[in-house]
C-alpha cells in the first residue's frame, strides 16, 4: 500500500546500521524541523534492541541531548520495531553537529553502573521506573558510538 511515511519507502531489507536524515519539515514554511534515523540495528539481522534498552537510552539521550544540544532538540524517541530511534531537530543544526552530540552521549553513558546513573528514572518523572537495562543499554550505545565514530572519520 502506497503511503506518505517517508521511512515506508526505505527498503528495510537492505538497510545498513547508520545515521540516515529521513525527513525535512517546515513548519509554518518558515521553520526547518529534520527527522532523523539513528538506525542501530540492521533490521534484516534480526538482532533487536531489548525493550528495557530502549526505555534506558531513550531517558539518557533525552537528557543529555539537550544539555549539547538544548531546544535544537525537538524529540527523541524509540522506533517501535525496535531496531532505532528518531531523532527530530530543528533543522538549523548541522547534521555533523547532531552526530558528534550523539556520539559524546554514547561515548559518555556506555559505562553505567546501576539505574541510579539513568536521569528521570522515578515513579514521577517516568511511567515505568522499574523497566530498565543497564548492560544492555551499554552495549547497544558503545556499539552505536563506534559506528558513528566511523562514519563521522569517513565524511
Ligand atoms: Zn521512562
Amino acid at each position: 500500500m502506497k503511503s506518505k511515511v517517508a521511512s515506508f519507502a526505505v527498503d528495510h531489507t537492505t538497510l545498513d546500521r547508520g545515521f540516515y536524515l529521513r525527513s525535512l519539515y517546515t513548519v509554518a514554511k518558515v521553520y526547518p524541523i529534520k527527522s532523523y534515523d539513528l538506525r542501530f540495528r540492521a533490521p534484516r539481522e534480526k538482532a533487536y534492541l531489548s525493550p528495557e534498552a530502549i526505555h534506558t537510552i531513550e531517558h539518557l539521550m533525552a537528557h543529555y541531548l539537550r544539555e549539547r544540544l538544548g531546544n535544537k532538540v525537538v524529540s527523541f524517541a524509540p522506533m517501535g520495531c525496535k531496531t532505532g530511534f528518531y531523532l527530530v531537530v530543528k533543522g538549523c543544526t548541522p547534521q555533523r553537529k547532531v552526530m558528534e552530540a550523539v556520539l559524546a552521549v554514547c561515548r559518555e553513558q556506555s559505562n553505567l553502573q546501576s539505574a541510579a546513573d539513568v536521569p528521570g528514572l522515578t515513579v514521577v518523572q517516568c511511567g515505568n521506573p522499574e523497566f530498565y537495562d543497564i548492560e544492555g543499554s551499554n552495549t547497544a550505545l558503545a556499539e552505536y558510538g563506534d559506528l558513528l565514530e566511523k562514519l563521522l572519520n569517513n565524511k
